[in-house]
């Protein structure tokens, strides 16, 4: 979702763009995209724009006569300006066209869910009433208004920067970076903090914000608007960048994985070493949860392997035929592989190993599943993988050093 730097960018060039100009028109592509009846689109057509404002994450066209227009971006609404007046409203992904007398403002939403919106209000008392939730302006607030906000309610840290009720414009993606750069867990709770933590907070919310602002202005300006708006950006350091390494410590990059979304957090930097409760990942450990990067890393290993990590990477179940050094078998057969290209037949492996060479019902294939003797049974039956997809624990051939010191030794 577009946050305060984003917004803050698509403010001031639209304002290059239209203000003193006259909004000409209103085309709807999508009747739902706007959510009000009164007034009318007829109303505000015609009037000049004095200002272009950000109100939270909404951005506000102010008209003359007390009106305004409100578009909220949601997730994936973006803006895209063209010269060409009355230009076209893309298809599927176009929503609706503001028209002004230098050119037209497209509003596109590349999602299945349709939730960017556009509001026509009349009078600034509606316009706050309606879409200003109250939150605190993280850049023009002192001290004593930022601590009074930190302490109104006691929420984690990372529910205090993104309610909009608190702080104004922080999304999911600037708290992630704010509480990297001040070194804070995003579970520590926003009453707790002590005066150090909290100048360390209120000094990384301004260094983050300005710093991405100005970078998303250079890059507005190389092309007149914004483009590429994402909350995924390269120079971010820890959000969007599960399992990259943190560019202050070089340690994974950790997450907290919610319904459709994710905090990411770097353990070392911020929890002093700590990992906290992922879903997805509580669920595959249950009670086993690690406790430290550490314990990570083993449990991961031996869930990956089965064989855990001092053994190394277990070879995959189905791909006996071929004599490649065991590194090349690294990827094919381990959970998460299905459909990568088996590293010696260039074929799709499958969960279980290469196909092209023994499709399912081949007689190779049924053959290497049938022991052949009594004596191969134990052999034959430890070559398969077991009902949840994984190797047994241990399929590598007995050396033949090892088999020469049995037959051997007295
Ligand atoms: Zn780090």
């Amino acid at each position: 979702m577009p946050e305060l730097p984003d917004i803050t960018v698509y403010v001031e060039r639209i304002a290059d763009k239209v203000v003193g100009t006259k909004l000409e028109a209103i085309r709807l592509a999508s009747p739902f995209v706007l959510r009000t009846f009164d007034p009318k689109v007829a109303e505000v057509t015609g009037k000049s724009v004095r200002e272009i404002r950000r109100l939270g994450k909404r951005i506000v066209f102010v008209l003359e006569d007390d009106l305004f227009v409100v578009v909220h971006l949601m997730v994936a609404g973006r803006f895209e300006w063209t010269d060409q007046k009355g230009a076209k409203i893309p298809g599927k992904i176009g929503l609706l066209a503001l028209d002004f007398e230098r050119g037209s403002l497209l509003l596109r939403e590349a999602s299945s869910k349709k939730r960017a919106s556009i509001h026509l209000v009349r009078g600034e008392a509606k316009l706050r009433e309606d879409h200003d939730r109250g939150g605190v302006e993280p850049l023009a607030a002192d001290r004593a208004a930022f601590v009074e906000v930190l302490r109104r309610e006691n929420h984690t840290l990372k529910r205090t920067l993104t309610d909009p009720r608190l702080f104004s414009g922080i999304g999911n993606a600037y708290s992630d970076e704010i509480l990297h750069a001040a070194k804070l867990s995003p579970v520590r709770m926003s009453t707790k903090l002590d005066d150090a933590e909290i100048d360390r907070l209120r000094a990384a919310t301004f260094a983050i914000l300005e710093r991405f602002t100005e970078a998303l202005r250079k890059e507005s300006l190389v092309k007149g608007f914004p483009e590429k708006v994402t909350a995924f950006r390269e120079d971010m350091a820890v959000h969007g960048k599960y399992g990259k390494a943190c560019p202050v410590c070089g340690d994974p990059v950790q997450r907290i994985k919610y319904a459709d979304n994710e905090c990411n957090y770097c353990a070392t930097c911020q929890t002093g070493g700590k990992l906290l409760a992922d879903r997805s990942l509580s669920r595959l450990m249950k009670e086993d949860w690690p406790r430290s990067l550490e314990e990570l890393e083993e449990k991961k290993a031996v869930l990956r392997g089965g064989r855990g990590a001092r053994e190394g990477p277990r070879k995959c179940p189905r791909l006996t035929h071929s004599a490649a050094p065991r590194e090349r078998f690294r990827a094919a057969g381990e959970p998460g592989t299905r459909g990568r290209t088996c590293p010696t037949r260039t074929s799709s492996s499958r969960s279980r190993g290469c196909r092209r060479n023994h499709p399912p019902g081949s007689p190779r294939r049924r053959a290497s599943r049938r022991p052949r003797s009594p004596l191969d049974a134990p052999a034959a039956r430890t070559r398969g993988s077991d009902s949840r997809g994984r190797a047994p624990t241990d399929r590598r051939p007995r050396r033949a050093a090892d088999t020469h010191a049995s037959t051997t030794s007295p």
